[in-house]
């Protein structure tokens, strides 16, 4: 009787652990494209470098792309992956370009790298630079989301039309 009470027991303790939200645990993130870091500062201007390499964050309004309202795609600095379209930025007025959605499966979220992203920062899926954080003050009428990039990290890219 008593044996039968003690595993009851057990029991439910292993099923409320089992129950919580196990984060996907990632190991390393792995990239596509993968440089030294010199191979990158030979690469990328001193203020891309400290965006995308050393994960900095460029003084607010001083990037050119902030106001760009033209039509056209936001690619990465380091390796011109395309990560944001025209049509999803808007003015968030905090002085960064800001965008309610990325291109799908193009930007990676706050994992464990060196540099100790946390969990609402973006980067590169292809090539691992640093591009901003994602808050949830969006406009509430599309996503919600607020996806406040470095201008320094993004190269934009003019549609034909
Ligand atoms: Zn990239």
């Amino acid at each position: 009787m008593k044996k039968i009470t003690l595993l009851t027991i057990i029991g439910l303790f292993t099923s409320c652990n089992s129950s919580a939200q196990k984060t996907e645990t990632k190991e390393k993130e792995t990239f596509t494209i993968t440089k030294t870091e010199a191979e990158w500062k030979a690469q990328l201007n001193e203020k891309q470098y400290y965006v995308l390499r050393e994960a900095g964050t460029e003084r607010p309004f001083s990037s050119p792309l902030n106001k760009n309202y033209k039509k056209g795609t936001y690619h990465c600095a380091a390796c011109n992956t395309p990560l944001f379209k025209s049509e999803h930025k808007y003015d968030s007025k905090s002085g960064w370009p800001s965008f309610d959605r990325e291109i799908e499966g193009n930007v990676a979220f706050g994992t464990d790298t060196k540099i100790g992203y946390t969990r609402d920062e973006e980067h590169c899926a292809t090539c691992g630079g640093h591009f901003g954080h994602v808050f949830n003050d969006g406009p509430k009428e599309t996503t919600g989301k607020r996806h406040c990039i470095n201008g320094d990290a993004l190269i934009f890219v003019a549609s034909e039309e």
